[in-house]
This record gives structure tokens, C-alpha cells and sequence, in this order.
């Protein structure tokens, strides 16, 4: 089996189990308890923030571990924007994840709110002229995602946050998917906050941080006992932390070989399955994309039954991003894309990490180009 997901998400990393094992059996404590388990646990955290805060380029004060992307989302739109004294106004894109979409949603809702969701190109990309058009003296907070985890397609993130900045505006981006490919030094990205998530690069699932300018006031989401500063009340997931910063800090340290090997057997993935799938497309942008990510719509199938069929072929891969599966709707980020809803439904997004090589991914062409084949016989 070749498991081709990884944007969905990733195993846990040997190196990462280890280093976190000991903060659930022996150093057990509780980061609060004022005696020396407590201690000893209060002193691993605050080393993996500090971890965590080199790998993002800002202070360990500004990190603020979250139960993951999600959270991390949700307190950035919804603790910024409810802080901000400046108006009442958001600028997002419609092809952020929905972490991002939903909570905006909530503060429509319920905390009167507008929106105004900048439109993308075809491939993906947010034009800057547009982003600019989009901000006015109200706007409390702009928010567009790094990489899309569907397309993959990559934002430009510091010219964007230099427009917003002109007018004072705070903003943050979704790095979920970006983290481990992408540089993601909040101040060569000129961001106000920036979320991540463990499991995408071999922690675990139910880890993630927020970073947040220490400038920035942000209304809590989670109230309690006031851990993280206030920002985020909970018992501290301390090995959970200790293991998302091991993961930074491998990530970290191989990320440029890593992406630059993986962009290599992208291209020459995609250059495979477009030479035997006749009718495929490319969906995103073609340059300015994550390496490990591929998706494509293959007109006259249906992407779920394509996935099924690759299944039968040991390949595992998604139809488009995990948090819509179960779902029959078209991806809406297809559909900001300008793709119709039928061939919407045709996408297969194939995803992997660092230890995926060119070899293996191109092998994986004539299984691809046969289960297209297969289900386009079928008449879907
Ligand atoms: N943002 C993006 C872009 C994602 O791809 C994901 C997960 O797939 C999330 C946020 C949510 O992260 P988590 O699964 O850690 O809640």
C-alpha cells in the first residue's frame, strides 16, 4: 500500500513518540501543581514553546497551544476579531478550510459581523489588488490561509499582510498545511498570527499552536482556569506539546532538502499521470503550489469511485480535503475555482510527506491512469 494522504494527515514520528513518552508515564505532572512533577512538567513545556517559537520566529510568550488547526482557527478569528476595538468587518477568501469559514460564520451570526470574501483566480491565487480593494476603515481582521489543502495552491502571504498592515489591520494566516514545506517565520511573512497543526508533520493528532503578536489583545475562546496566559484555559496537553515541538524542530531542520526533493517528484508525478490520463487537469496553481500535493479532476468519472478503484490498486488518496468526506457536495474550493459542479466531483487529491521519493510516486501513474480508465468505462 502506498499511502498518498498525508495532507489529511501523517503517522506519528518515532523521534516524536519518544520524546513525548516520558510527559505521560514517569513526568506525568500536572505544568500547575507547585511541586516537583508539576515542575518538571511546567519545564517541558516551556521548553517545547520556546522550540515552538523558534521554528515560527517569534517570542515563546506569543505561543499558545491549541487541541489543534481548528482551535488554533477559531481563536485567531474569533479571540482577535472580538477583541479589536476597530469595527466589525472581515476580508477572507472562500477557499479557506473550514475552521476558518465556520468561525467567521459564527461571528456573523451571532456578533454582527460582515464579510467580505475576496474572489480567487482560477488557479487559486488572491490577487492583492482585489485583497486591497477588499479592506476598509471597519475591517478588524484579515485572514488567508498559506497553502490550500486542497490545490495546494500557495498565497502571497507577505505582500498580502503588508496591504492590510497599511491600514492597521491585523493578519493571520492558516499554515496548516504550509508547516514543514514552507518557511514559516512570522516576520519574513509579516503576519499578526499564524496557525499550525501536530499531525500534519508526525505528531499526533489533537496538538496545535497559535501564534499571536504579544501586541495583539485576544479574547479567549476557552475559558477557565487561565493557562497560556489567559489565552487558551486548559490543563496543558504537555506531551502533546513536547511532541509537536520535536516535530518542529525535525521539520525544521530538513525542511528546505525536503521540499526541494519533494517539489522535484511532484513535477515529475504530475508530468506522468497528465501523459497517461489523457483528459486529466491539473487543479491549482502550477508553479506556486506545496510539493506534496497533486490534485486533478479526470473528467467522465467520479472521484469517489476513482478512490475506490486506486484502493483496489494499493493507492490511498483522498477526493479532496478530509473534513468534507462523508460529504456529497462538491468541494467548495473547486467551486471558487471557477470548476463546475460535475467536474468538481471528479477530483482526486493525492498528497504525501517527506519520506515519499519520485520513484514511487511516478510508479504510481499506470494504477492511476487505469483506475481512471476503469471507472470511466464504467459510465462512472
Ligand atoms: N486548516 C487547514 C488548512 C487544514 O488542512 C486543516 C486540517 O486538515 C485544519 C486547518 C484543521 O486542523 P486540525 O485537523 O488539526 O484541527
Amino acid at each position: 500500500m502506498i499511502y498518498l494522504d498525508a495532507a489529511a494527515t501523517s503517522a506519528v514520528r518515532r523521534e516524536v513518540l519518544e520524546a513525548m513518552w516520558p510527559y505521560l508515564t514517569g513526568d506525568f505532572g500536572n505544568p500547575s501543581s507547585h511541586h516537583t512533577v508539576g515542575e518538571s512538567a511546567a519545564r517541558a513545556l516551556a521548553d517545547a514553546r520556546a522550540t515552538v517559537a523558534q521554528w515560527l520566529g517569534c517570542r515563546a510568550s506569543e505561543v499558545t497551544f491549541t487541541s489543534g488547526g481548528t482551535e488554533a482557527d477559531n481563536l485567531a478569528i474569533k479571540g482577535i476579531a472580538l477583541a479589536s476595538p476597530r469595527g466589525r468587518h472581515i476580508v477572507t477568501t472562500p477557499i479557506e478550510h473550514e475552521a476558518v469559514l465556520e468561525s467567521v460564520d459564527y461571528l456573523v451570526r451571532h456578533h454582527g459581523f460582515t464579510v467580505t470574501t475576496v474572489t480567487v483566480g482560477p488557479d487559486g491565487l488572491v490577487d492583492p489588488a482585489v485583497f486591497a480593494a477588499a479592506l476598509r476603515p471597519d475591517t478588524t481582521l484579515a485572514s488567508v490561509m498559506l497553502a490550500n489543502n486542497e490545490v495546494g495552491t500557495v498565497q502571497p502571504i507577505s505582500e498580502l499582510a503588508a496591504l492590510a498592515h497599511r491600514h492597521g489591520i491585523p493578519f493571520h494566516t492558516d499554515a496548516v498545511q504550509a508547516a514543514g514545506w514552507l518557511d514559516l517565520d512570522v516576520k519574513t511573512l509579516g503576519v499578526d498570527a499564524l496557525s499550525v497543526s501536530g499531525h500534519k508533520i508526525g505528531a499526533p493528532k489533537g496538538i496545535g499552536a497559535l501564534y499571536a503578536s504579544g501586541r495583539l489583545p485576544v479574547e479567549p475562546v476557552l475559558h477557565g482556569g487561565g493557562q497560556e496566559r489567559g489565552r487558551r484555559s486548559g490543563t496543558e496537553n504537555v506531551a502533546g506539546a513536547v511532541a509537536l515541538a520535536t516535530a518542529a524542530r525535525l521539520a525544521l531542520a530538513s525542511r528546505a532538502e525536503n521540499a526541494a526533493r519533494a517539489t522535484a517528484a511532484r513535477e515529475a508525478f504530475v508530468a506522468a499521470v497528465l501523459a497517461q490520463v489523457p483528459d486529466a487537469r491539473l487543479t491549482g496553481h502550477p508553479s506556486s503550489r506545496l510539493p506534496g500535493v497533486a490534485s486533478f479532476v479526470f473528467p467522465g468519472t467520479n472521484g469517489e469511485t476513482v478512490l475506490l478503484e486506486l484502493e483496489r490498486r494499493g493507492i490511498v488518496s483522498s477526493s479532496g480535503s478530509a473534513c468534507a468526506a462523508g460529504s456529497d457536495d462538491a468541494s467548495h474550493v473547486l467551486l471558487a475555482l471557477g470548476v463546475d459542479e460535475d467536474l468538481a466531483r471528479t477530483a482526486v487529491r493525492f498528497s504525501w510527506g517527506p519520506e515519499v521519493d519520485e520513484a514511487a510516486l511516478v510508479a504510481v501513474a499506470p494504477a492511476v491512469a487505469d483506475a481512471v480508465r476503469t471507472v470511466a468505462g464504467l459510465g462512472r
